[in-house]
């Protein structure tokens, strides 16, 4: 089983501009029987991503497919098995780092694909040698994630970029979230022929969509993001909708 892989259409479009994105899916929410998203809210548990692409293809009368047995599995290992994981997990990055450098692009990992865990809290031995975090295993690789959890120490680690999520009924963590220096990701239903909205909350708004390398944004940032399968129907506050925003403002 390999804990990484590649091929979201989006994170492809970061090999323009020379990365390779790998990225960790585990089974979101309570999928498992255990909660990896602590944050998570109605509206977004609805709109996960975790149904998009293949992920949500299921064959008539089934409610499960390989895909997310395979998120279920993983997620299993890590909770039940934290020290094979996180062998296999630095198996995986160590093979990112060669199949990118044949490639000739940067590796980047993002480890928090359909989950909010807090990465930076598990340490582990490897080799004898402990480490605090996967991230201070891979000083030399770039690391990025979203997250809806404030408070994570997380200002330290230099190879490990997170950006703040907004979501229905979190606007207290995102307004503390700008004072702490994230850029909100926010989505917006508006169709792709559409331009993001110039501002949101008092800050530029930034396309999120144009890649996926969260890491080179600018700072200070609303990075907008298109509303995507189920999260164009959303009715709880998850999707933000401009024309909204333009008569509140
Ligand atoms: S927190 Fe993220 S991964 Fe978890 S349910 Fe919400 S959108 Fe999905």
């Amino acid at each position: 089983m390999k804990l990484l892989s590649t091929g979201n259409p989006k994170t492809l479009k970061g090999m323009a501009q020379g990365y390779m994105t790998y990225i960790l899916h585990l089974a979101p929410a309570d999928l498992s029987g255990r909660e990896v998203c602590p944050k998570r809210t109605a509206g977004c548990t609805v709109a996960c991503l975790n149904m998009a692409g293949r992920g949500g293809m299921f064959k008539r009368g089934e409610t499960t497919n390989v895909i997310q047995q395979a998120r279920i599995r993983k997620t299993n290992f890590f909770f039940e098995e934290r020290d094979g994981f996180m062998e296999w997990l630095i198996a995986d990055i160590k093979l990112a780092i060669k199949q990118s450098a044949k490639l000739g692009l940067i590796p980047a990992i993002r480890l928090n694909g359909t989950s909010d865990l807090a990465f930076e809290k598990y340490g582990f031995v490897d080799n004898g040698v402990f480490y605090q975090n996967i991230f201070a295993r891979f000083p030399e690789v770039q690391f990025y994630d979203y997250t809806k959890v404030l408070g994570r120490k997380v200002k330290a680690i230099s190879n490990y970029h997170l950006t703040f999520s907004a979501a229905d009924g979190n606007d207290l963590d995102v307004t503390k979230a700008i004072e702490q220096g994230y850029n909100i990701a926010t989505v917006f239903g508006i169709k792709k022929t559409m331009p993001m909205p110039e501002t949101f909350m008092g800050l530029p708004v930034f396309n999120g969509d144009e890649s996926d390398l969260r890491f080179l944004d600018p700072k200070g940032v609303v990075v907008g993001l298109y509303a995507k399968g189920k999260a164009k129907k959303d009715t709880t506050g998850f999707v933000k909708f401009p024309s909204i925003m333009l008569k509140v403002a």
